[in-house]
């Protein structure tokens, strides 16, 4: 027997000899929001990540290393508002990303600016499951060698996005299911025999508790287990690497690029399989150096950010505007907000709640003062809506009356039974009455921002009432950082005592 069997058995170890293990590196990046310097904290920020990056291409061999941005890249401060974006695609070119996939926020200023980021990155960016309308669809994935192997990335953006954007410009987008989606371009793949295949995507790991089914990752993990690595995002949480489905691995940066996930596969060369899996996250520390060449590309948006920050918006506010409380009831910022935003349309009504927990200090106030309340580039929507419509709209609201993204309610009066948690409305106007008819001839002019108008999932009702035509809902080309402003500078000596238009 011993004999006989001994060829095999040699020849099964001169195969274990020969079969070669080799290693490729990923160093990723995701939900950098255009943070160029340090955060609050002093960690982080892209001009040090870029000097994180770089050392870690040098050291690990630029050769076996890609370079992978998972999106949110294009908005999030100053200098990406005045650039409308394009602070934020610059070091995907200067650094030599190899992938770029695009997030929901690279929707913010609408869908023409978001076609120009895919035509300026259209030698990195991936995105295979959204579709734009007359559009040629984007590329969904593709091959790259390092170390003699042949690396397939595929790319997806948030498969949400409908959710974020007004029924009139969701409309334009086609979402491509994953479960029917990857079939096909797997097959595909695996025609080219990649060594590995990696998804790269703006959707977050989320276990059990994604009620609004955002994420798709838990889902794409367990049904597609030849997909060997996930890099995800947007969900602002990070992962240093663990096992999801049945083993795939998932790594995630943290936002604001304070720290720079890094994965090393190992690959059996004869297999064409990737054998074990390692990551880490590479921390940007305070004092990282920045880098020089990022900087003094960067330097033009860097000046004209600073130049925004320090504008002066109003001389002297009388008195601090706090942004504690509960936006229609307690709370000062809202109720600045919603006013500028009344005055600004000449709606009778307004829903709006706070974008940031920062208040406006009393004495003078410049520009940085306004992005930190409203961060984000939101445009105005107005809609002309029945008495029925609004007490909805409001009814619908109070269900997320503890949750960062209420709106509360400006310009009419309403009075919650705490025993069915429902609101009733009983005027309008701070002292106002409720016409006769209450159910309804007469419309009503009201406004909104435009994420709270597209509903996010959440406000289903809102949505609902928009889409009618009859509602006449119109996007302004005003955001509501702008409205606030020409408020300010109109009412410099403004003291604002919320009126609790929910009683
Ligand atoms: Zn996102």
């Amino acid at each position: 027997m011993i004999p006989r069997l001994l060829p095999f058995l040699l020849l099964a170890f001169a195969l274990t000899l020969t079969a070669e293990l080799r290693d490729i590196h990923i160093l990723q990046t995701a939900d950098v929001h255009t943070q160029l310097r340090p955060t609050t904290h002093g960690t982080g920020g892209l001009l040090a990540a870029a000097t994180v990056i770089r050392q870690a291409r040098e050291r690990l061999s630029p050769d076996r290393t890609l370079l992978i941005d998972c999106g949110d890249t294009t908005q999030g401060t100053i200098a990406a508002t005045l650039s409308r974006g394009q602070v934020g695609l610059l070091p995907l070119k200067l650094l030599g990303y190899d992938v770029w996939v695009p997030g929901n926020h690279e929707f913010d200023y609408g869908i023409d600016t978001f076609l120009d980021f895919m035509r300026q990155t259209s030698d990195i960016a991936l995105c295979a499951n959204l579709t734009v309308r007359g559009q040629p669809p984007f590329r969904p994935w593709t091959l790259l060698t390092r170390n003699g192997l042949k690396i397939a990335v595929i790319g997806l953006t948030s498969s949400y996005m409908r959710n974020w954007l007004l029924p009139a410009d969701a409309q334009s987008l086609t979402i491509h299911n994953h479960r029917t989606l990857l079939p096909k371009l797997l097959a595909d793949i695996r025609t080219h025999q990649p060594d590995a295949i990696i998804l790269a995507a703006h959707q977050g790991w989320v276990p059990n508790t994604d009620t609004r089914g955002v994420n798709d990752i838990e889902d794409i993990a367990s049904r597609f287990p030849e997909i060997a690595l996930v890099l995800g995002a947007h969900t602002h949480r990070d992962f240093p690497g663990t096992t999801i489905g049945h083993r795939t691995w998932y790594l995630q940066p943290p936002p604001h690029a304070n720290a720079v996930a890094h994965a090393t596969l190992t690959i059996d060369t004869d297999a064409h399989r990737v054998v074990s899996v390692t990551s880490q996250l590479l921390p940007v520390p305070r004092n990282t150096p920045h880098d020089p060449e990022l900087e003094q590309a960067l330097l033009p948006f860097i000046r004209q950010e600073q130049h925004e920050r320090q504008r002066l918006l109003v001389a002297s506010l009388a008195q601090a505007i706090p942004s504690r409380g509960i936006p229609g009831t307690s709370c000062a910022t809202s109720e600045l907000i919603a006013t500028a935003i009344a005055q600004a349309t000449g709606a009778a009504v307004v829903f709006h709640g706070k974008l940031s927990n920062h208040e406006l200090p009393a004495g003078k106030l410049h520009g940085h003062d306004l992005h930190r309340l409203l961060p984000y580039d939101n445009a105005i929507v107005t809609a002309t809506l029945t008495l029925d419509d609004i007490q909805t709209i409001l009814n619908e609201q109070l269900k997320w009356r503890r949750h960062y993204s209420f709106n509360g309610i400006y310009g009419a009066t309403a009075t919650l039974n705490p025993a069915t948690g429902q609101a009733t409305l009983t005027g309008l106007g701070k002292t106002g009455t409720l016409p006769p008819d209450t159910t309804n001839a007469q419309r009503l002019l009201v406004a909104f921002n435009a994420h709270a108008a597209a509903g996010s999932g959440r406000f289903t009702a809102l949505r609902a009432i928009l889409a009618q035509p009859q509602a006449n809902t119109t996007q302004l080309n005003l955001s509501t950082r702008q409205a606030v402003e020409n408020f300010l500078a109109k009412h410099p000596n403004l003291t604002l005592t919320p009126f609790p238009w929910l009683q």
